[in-house]
Parts: C-alpha cells; sequence; structure tokens
C-alpha cells in the first residue's frame, strides 16, 4: 500500500490512547500516515557515551549513576536536584519543573542521560537533560544509546520518548507494507533507498549515510510529484503537444490593426525584447488553449505597454480584458495611461476598486457585465464576488509578486477560462520558477528603453546625511525631483518617519522647494492629487513610505533618498531604486544607513551597491532569506512540501522536472510498465491536489 493510503487513525498503535491521540492531533496527525510523515526536526548522535568530564559546549551522551537527592529552592519554587556520578566526575542535575523525575531518579540506579553541562557554582551542572533507564523494560525503543536518535516537534504535554515510542511502534507494525511511489528504474539509476526503508531510516537510521539516503530519496519523491502534477497541468492546458517555437503564427502580420494604430501613436518604438513578447503574446492568444505566460523583466523595461497591446488583441476578439494592479496608486496610474493611450483608438476603459462608491459600481458592473466596457483596470476588487463579465479573454496581473499565487485560482473562477498574463519586476529565481509557475511560459524583456543610464548608487553614513541632502538640492536647482523613501509613517522614535521628515524637509532641509507627503493612510482623493502634481512637476519633493514601491514612473524624478536603507528588504530596495533611471538624465539612489546595522543589514546594502541586474538581486534575496519568505509564497500554501526545499534542493528540482516532463511527453497517459506506480499514485492518492497549483 502506498503510504499515502494509510489512514489507519493513529489510536492502533499500541500505546496511544485518547489523551495521546488529541494531543497529536494539535500536530495534525491523525492516522498512522500523518505519524510516520511527522519527520523528525534533528537526529541526536548517541553512538558513543561521553565522560561527564569531556562535556563540551554541544550536548553529550553520558551514563551514570544516581547518588543522592535534595530539594533546594529556586525562585519560590522547590526544586529537585540529584546527584550522578560516572568513573570520570560527579554532577548534578536540575530538575525544574519536573518534580517527578524524584520517582524515576532512585540513587543506586543507572540512566543514560543526554543534554549539555556547564560549570556552575563550582560543580558540573545540567538544568536540561534528558534520562533513560538503562535496561529499562518499560521502554519500548531499546535503549538509545548506540543509536542516532530522533529529535521531533513536539507539542505541550507529549514528551519526545512518547512521540519516539508511537514512530517506532508505527513503523514496527506497518513500514513492511508501504509500497515504493517512484518508478523503479529512477530508484536504481539514482540508488534510492525503497520508500519503506527511507521511511524507516528517516525516523531511526541504522548510520548517519543511510539518514543521508533516505532524506535524498524522500526529497526527490516530492520533488518528482511536484513536478509530475506541474507538468501534467501544462500538457492539459497546452493539449497534449507542447508548444513550440518553431510552431506558425496563424495571422501573418506582426501586430494587429489596433496594436498597431497604438505602436504608430507612440513617440518610440518598441525594445527588440518588448517586441519579441508581444509576438509570444500574439501567438498564444491566437491558439485555442489559454495563455498562461509569465513576463519577466527588470523595473523600467516597459511591460506596461506590452499588457497593453496584450489587452487590444482581446479586445479585437471582441472580448474583454483587466488589468489588476497590487496598489490603487499603481492601478490608477495604469488607467490613466490606458484612458491616454488606448481610449482615442476607439476602446472603452474603465476604473475599478475597492473605494468607488456605490452607484459608480453598479453602473460600472452592470456595463462589465453588458460588455460595453472593453478593458477594465483595478486592484484585486477586480474580482470580488459581485463582478461578471461578459466575456472576459484576457487577464493581466502586474507587479504578481504583490498578490501571492493564490489569486490564480481566484481568477480562474470568474468563468471563460481567460488567458493570464502575469508581470513581474522582481524576478522569480529559476527555483520557484520551475515549482510556483511550472506550468507557464515566460517571457523575458532583458533590454531596457533606449538612452537609459544606469542608475548611481551611494551609500552614507544618517551622520552624513547633511551631504546627500546638498547634492540633492543642487539636482532640485537643476529642475529635477526626488524621492525620500521612510521605514515608518509616523511616530519615529529613534526611526526617522514619513510625516516628521516631509516637515523638516519642507521647513528646514528645501524651503525653496515644493514638498508633499504620501503613504498609505492617506485618503485616496488626496494621494491622487499628490501624485498628480508630482508627475506634472508642481511638486518637486515626495516624501514617502514604501507606497511608491511599485509602478509609479515619474521620469524627472531622478533621485531616491532612502533613509534607514537598512530596514528594508532587497526586493522593496530594488523596486524603489527602480523609481529613477526612467528617463533620459542620470539618476541616483542614496542608501542612508543608521549607525548600528546588522550582518544582514550591511550584506543587503552591499548587494545593491554591487548589482543593478534584478534577477541577482533576486537569487541573493533568496540566499539571504530562504524560500518560506520569499514574496508572494508565504501564505500562498504552494509549496507544502515536506522535506524538500526547491532552493537547497535546486539541482534535484531541475533533474526531477526533467524526469517527470520526459515520462509524460513519452507517455502521457502513462500506460507504460514502468510508470505504472505514477499512474496509479496520482489516481489513488494525487499528493498536491488540494494545493492550487
Ligand atoms: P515596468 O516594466 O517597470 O512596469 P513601465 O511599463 O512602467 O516599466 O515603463 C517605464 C517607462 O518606460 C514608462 O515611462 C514607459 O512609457 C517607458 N517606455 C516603455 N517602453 C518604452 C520604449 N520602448 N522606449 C522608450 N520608453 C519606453
Ligand atoms: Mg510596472
Amino acid at each position: 500500500m502506498f503510504l499515502r493510503l494509510l489512514t489507519v487513525p493513529v489510536k492502533s498503535i499500541q500505546g496511544v490512547n485518547s489523551t495521546a491521540a488529541v494531543k497529536l492531533a494539535r500536530l495534525g496527525i491523525q492516522n498512522v500516515r500523518d505519524l510516520l510523515l511527522h519527520y523528525p526536526r534533528d537526529w541526536e548522535d548517541r553512538e558513543k557515551p561521553v565522560p561527564i568530564n569531556g562535556f563540551k559546549n554541544s550536548k553529550v551522551c553520558t551514563v551514570v549513576t544516581v547518588l543522592a537527592r535534595d530539594w533546594i529552592r529556586y525562585g519560590a519554587k522547590r526544586t529537585l536536584k540529584v546527584y550522578v556520578e560516572d568513573e570520570s566526575a560527579r554532577a548534578a542535575l536540575i530538575c525544574y519543573n519536573r518534580p517527578w523525575l524524584g520517582k524515576l531518579l532512585v540513587p543506586g540506579e543507572k540512566f543514560m542521560l543526554w543534554g549539555s553541562f556547564n560549570y556552575r557554582y563550582g560543580e558540573i551542572q545540567s538544568g536540561y537533560f534528558e534520562v533513560e533507564h538503562v535496561g529499562s523494560e518499560t521502554n519500548n525503543i531499546k535503549n538509545s544509546l548506540g543509536n542516532i536518535v530522533p529529535v521531533y516537534p513536539l507539542t505541550t504535554g507529549l514528551s519526545q520518548s512518547q512521540l519516539r515510542n508511537f514512530t517506532s511502534r508505527a513503523l514496527k507494525q506497518y513500514a513492511q507494507n508501504i509500497e515504493d511511489e517512484l518508478p523503479p528504474e529512477i530508484i536504481e539509476r539514482d540508488s534510492l533507498l525503497s520508500k519503506s526503508l527511507a521511511i524507516k531510516s528517516i525516523h531511526y537510521p541504522a548510520s548517519w549515510e543511510e539518514l543521508e539516503k533516505a532524506k535524498k530519496t524522500l526529497i526527490y519523491e516530492e520533488l518528482f510529484y511536484l513536478e509530475m502534477m506541474v507538468g501534467k497541468r501544462a500538457l492539459e492546458r497546452r493539449g497534449v503537444k507542447r508548444h513550440s517555437v518553431s510552431e506558425k503564427n496563424i495571422e501573418n502580420e506582426k501586430y494587429t490593426p489596433l496594436q498597431t494604430r497604438l505602436l504608430e501613436r507612440l513617440p518610440f518604438s518598441l525594445t527588440a525584447g518588448q517586441e519579441e513578447a508581444v509576438a509570444e503574446i500574439n501567438r498564444d492568444m491566437t491558439a485555442q488553449a489559454p495563455m498562461a505566460r509569465l513576463l519577466q523583466g527588470d523595473v523600467g523595461s516597459g511591460k506596461t505597454l506590452v499588457s497593453f497591446l496584450a489587452a487590444l488583441r482581446a479586445v479585437e476578439d471582441g472580448a474583454q480584458a483587466a488589468i489588476m494592479a497590487p496598489t490603487e496608486l499603481l492601478a490608477r496610474q495604469h488607467a490613466e495611461n490606458a484612458a491616454r493611450l488606448l481610449e482615442p483608438l476607439g476602446t472603452r476603459i474603465a476604473f475599478l476598486t475597492g473605494n468607488i462608491k456605490a452607484a459608480g459600481r453598479k453602473e460600472l458592473l452592470k456595463n462589465l457585465l453588458m460588455g460595453t466596457i472593453d478593458i477594465v483596470v483595478g486592484t484585486h476588487a477586480l474580482f470580488s464576488k459581485d463582478v461578471e463579465y461578459k466575456n472576459l479573454k484576457l487577464v493581466v496581473i502586474d507587479e504578481q509578486h504583490r498578490f501571492g499565487v493564490t489569486q490564480r485560482s481566484l481568477i480562474m473562477s470568474k468563468g471563460g477560462n481567460p488567458s493570464l498574463l502575469m508581470m513581474s519586476a522582481t524576478p522569480i529565481p529559476r527555483t520557484l520558477a520551475l515549482t510556483i509557475f511550472g506550468d507557464m511560459d515566460v517571457s523575458v524583456i532583458k533590454d531596457m528603453p533606449p538612452g537609459r543610464k544606469p542608475v548611481k548608487t551611494h551609500l552614507a553614513k544618517e551622520s552624513s546625511e547633511k551631504r546627500v541632502y546638498e547634492f540633492i538640492h543642487r539636482e532640485l536647482e537643476k529642475g529635477r525631483q526626488t524621492y525620500f523613501v521612510y521605514p515608518l509613517i509616523e511616530g519615529g522614535e529613534e526611526l526617522k518617519d514619513a510625516v516628521s521628515m516631509a516637515e523638516k524637509l519642507a521647513k528646514e532641509v528645501f524651503p525653496k522647494f515644493k514638498t508633499a507627503l504620501i503613504h498609505s493612510k492617506i485618503p485616496e482623493e488626496k494621494k491622487r492629487q499628490t501624485m498628480d502634481d508630482f508627475r506634472k512637476g508642481e511638486i518637486k519633493i515626495l516624501a514617502a513610505t514604501s507606497v511608491v514601491e511599485v509602478g509609479v514612473d515619474v521620469p524627472n524624478a531622478v533621485c531616491m533618498v532612502i533613509e534607514h536603507a537598512e530596514r528594508f528588504g532587497l526586493s522593496a530596495l530594488h523596486q524603489l531604486r527602480g523609481r529613477v533611471g526612467r528617463g533620459q538624465e542620470q539618476s541616483y539612489c542614496f542608501l542612508v544607513y543608521s549607525d548600528e546595522l546588522t550582518e544582514e543589514g550591511k550584506k543587503r546594502l552591499m548587494v545593491m551597491l554591487e548589482n543593478s541586474d534584478g534577477f541577482v538581486i533576486a537569487e541573493e534575496d533568496l540566499k539571504l532569506r530562504g524560500p518560506g519568505q520569499f514574496a508572494g509564497t508565504e501564505q500562498s500554501g504552494y509549496l507544502v512540501l515536506g522535506i524538500a526545499n526547491p532552493v537547497r534542493d535546486a539541482e534535484e528540482l531541475v533533474r526531477a522536472r526533467e524526469d517527470a516532463f520526459s515520462i509524460l511527453e513519452s507517455d502521457p497517459n502513462l500506460l507504460l510498465e514502468n510508470h505504472r506506480v505514477i499512474a496509479r499514485v496520482l489516481q489513488e492518492a494525487p499528493p498536491f491536489s488540494e494545493v492550487a497549483l
């Protein structure tokens, strides 16, 4: 039987009574399968006992005899103190909050101890230790001395030794029933363990080598099935045959009539990267299957225009397009641009956010349903329950990383199987792209519109901020504009905040130039006014929080000053820096940092100083933070992997993907004898079925 199907309740394991079952349930363990998949978080080396006087900083295993016991005062409590010895030394065990140890630690008896020791008050002490009676009969696992012992994540009222007993019994009762879930040729090729041995060894490995093999096997299996699901989805979406690059565009013209008219109206021509992306999108949208494309391009590479061209393509099919942005500020900017560029072509544009009032909203929803709106731009309000479309053919998600991945299923629920264009300037590192977006096609805009000069980045200590201000002053004199960004809206004590700095900049530092404040708590109407005035150049200095992080596009703003830069994450810093360098002028970014700088803060600033490529920065970010916190993936429920980590295990991931895709390509319905196992797993117990891939 597959492990996944082992749904016998935990109570069927000897020694698990109702009380224990309730506690196990708190760990998400309901049945035997859950218990066996409750992998240790660590393993302790109890292979060789160490004499008491040989203790180091780490935990050790010793064998001791109890000498005497005493009760001492520790705060208001009476605490048990037990004296023990071995051949090398004596030690005292302080049993904080464990008075019941008195029943166990009887003078004359021998125990195995696992713990760490210190010199305190002239004696060797341990306050944190585990004990096990040597030769104990009550303990179902044999003395863990001489073993590699699992350390499990616990919950209150459940001890390590209880959990060890449970897993060890569960293995005895059920391990032999566990069947392999990987195809035999892969197990053989990579010298992996059988599933049954892998599960046994992940809990109780016979050696460290075996533990490594068990991990390798289970990690690979997880990634293989993840990619199998991704691959199947990709095949379903594209029809059995995958897109090949040589596939001809059915329409011969490079651009549709509306697209051509838009391009003619622009004062510039598309970059090669934009052209290529549009060609790919046009090809996708001509095909039968809906498009699922991820458009990556660094900040400022001109993705918005590409999405407008895609929207026009949908409109020409007599359908609708929805463009979603993560903030109202950005949505409005897109809506205004769309109105400016697309309305003259005869398309009907609307703007929808949560802030639109009842009457206007009702009218708008009616028009969407009637089809009298062609392109709607907005926030996630575009996909609220009451929003219905007549014929939605394209959904664009801008700054995808800000949404998290679950949005995708929400959007798909609007029916009609719309095409999907996700855009991201925070490039998704390759490893995550292979998992989360594994079934999507990817377009990358590698080039920037011509004439852009790389942003010059400088680090400045807080104490030398004056010189930064002087520099900004000179740029302001030349007619340029600037952003100042702060980590807090207001009320900063040790930190500068946007509200008080807006005042200080206006009154003390740059009294000659008009300063305005912008942050998320400012009413939308006021925000809009401020952004309009900043765009028109009437406001010269914008004191802001990271609300200006995404999308804001004002080419004449050439300076970005980020104060307390060490407080911002790498992706935020990269996005913020991307607000400048959007025009022909040389732009500057100043990262002003406080005197107390953590190691990690320092590293982030160095990454920013040394790199301008968003892809590199994203990879560095991932290295510094780990995948769990990678933007957009944390609450998404996406990477519900048990033991695999797509970043750490990147190599395995790539291999698993190749294996999975090549199996699917040669045998899409998994009919071959060797693929029987996969077909059965996917049919009987699909591993990631509950995940909205
Ligand atoms: P992002 O990819 O960060 O979303 P935007 O779409 O905001 O970038 O584009 C940044 C700026 O570049 C905008 O002002 C836009 O009008 C301009 N732009 C876009 N494409 C081109 C191009 N091919 N040539 C010159 N400027 C362009
Ligand atoms: Mg953008």
